[in-house]
């Protein structure tokens, strides 16, 4: 799937748009400085999905000059329908992010860049972010609306299926499998407790532990007693096409058909400025806020994914919407 559209730059100068265009990064960095001095925003927001178009919005339309910087990787970029967010439900990721795009461009006040954020350090009047190709940008306030990376087992054709027929959540997509034969990758007390919440969606499913499995007898027993079967034979690879699981192929020459594969998998943060900021953790390896989504580190605010376990398209909006509209808010009062 492509990456999701964004136009280098809008609302800026078609001067410093030229300037921009030029082929040093540094030259254009200087020239635009000097000739327009608008590197300086009131709030840069990293990360232009979900959660950060939603942030750019709200602040947007409070009249606020605002940067957002984005390296097109959105964590659902492979999945071909996104499900479960009112007025959008069923359409590719894509689509909701390019329309998001469209409406946020109607704000003058935003400007986009397309690129990557490589570190971020504060200064005495707010924060200084320097983009990779070297351009530098300054705001009063920072947003991480960066998300989270997806830690993919190492399983040949696994990475190929995410999002299309290996799938990390039930709310997301179980809809859309609940007559298709099922498995769970997993093992243990996490797995068990998974595979109690999926048998609400799939009536015919299988637990692959991909080697011993470690269920106490209890819940062996328990699995059992739902026709839930466990193997824990070591898997080779999936075999799929086009995304579309067919067979669990095992070590030892055996195979499984299925169609649908859970797989949640561990994360990290997509971006590791925050930590390097000295924004404090949780222990699960989200970034830690407050009710307000500030950070640990005052004037730097966290939004969607990376802050937050309720991992959807909605959510993401509604905290990016709240942080806009917070922050603002905040910069109104601190201004007066
Ligand atoms: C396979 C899959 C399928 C899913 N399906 C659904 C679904 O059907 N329904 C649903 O509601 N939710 C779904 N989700 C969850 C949903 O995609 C996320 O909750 C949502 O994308 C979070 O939005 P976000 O803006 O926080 O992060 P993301 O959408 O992940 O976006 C983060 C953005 O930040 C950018 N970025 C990161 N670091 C930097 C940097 N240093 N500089 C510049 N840019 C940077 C990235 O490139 C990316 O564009 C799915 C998730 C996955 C993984």
């Amino acid at each position: 799937m492509t990456s999701i559209p964004r136009r280098e730059f809008i609302s800026i100068s078609t001067k410093a748009t030229a300037f921009l265009l030029m082929p040093s990064p540094l030259a254009t960095f200087l020239n635009y400085n000097a000739m327009t001095n608008k590197n300086h925003f009131d709030v840069i927001i990293i990360g232009g999905s979900y959660a950060g178009l939603a942030a750019a919005m709200a602040l947007g339309r409070a009249l606020k000059k605002v940067l957002v910087v984005d390296d097109g990787k959105p964590c659902n970029r492979q999945t071909p329908h996104s499900h479960n967010f009112l007025t959008n439900d069923g359409k590719a990721p894509a689509e909701i992010a390019a329309l998001a795009n469209q409406q946020v461009s109607r704000y003058d006040s935003v400007s986009f860049l397309s690129g990557r954020a490589i570190t971020a350090e504060k200064t005495e009047a707010g924060f200084k972010v320097l983009l990779a190709g070297r351009e530098i940008f300054t705001a009063k306030k920072l947003v991480f609306a960066t998300g989270i990376k997806d830690l993919l087992a190492p399983i040949s054709g696994l990475a190929e299926c995410w999002g299309i027929s290996v799938i990390h959540c039930p709310y997301c997509h179980g809809y859309e499998v609940r007559n298709e034969k099922t498995g769970i990758l997993g093992n243990g007390d996490t797995a068990f407790d998974f595979t109690k919440l999926i048998s609400n969606w799939a009536k015919d499913l299988t637990v692959f532990t991909n080697g011993t499995a470690t269920f106490n007898s209890d819940q062996i027993e328990k699995l059992l007693e739902h026709r839930i079967e466990v193997i824990d034979r070591q898997i080779e690879k999936l075999e799929q096409s086009d995304g579309h699981l067919r067979h669990i192929i095992f070590k030892d020459g055996t195979s499984a058909a299925i169609k649908a594969l859970y797989a949640p998998a561990p994360f990290e943060q997509h971006c590791k400025i925050p930590e390097s900021l000295g924004c404090e953790m949780t222990e699960e390896g989200y970034i830690k806020i407050d009710s307000s989504l500030e950070t640990t580190i005052k004037g730097v605010f966290a939004i969607g994914d990376n802050a937050s376990k309720m991992r959807t398209v909605a959510n993401a909006i509604a905290m990016g919407t709240s942080a806009g509209m917070m922050i603002s808010k905040k910069m109104i009062m601190e201004a007066f």
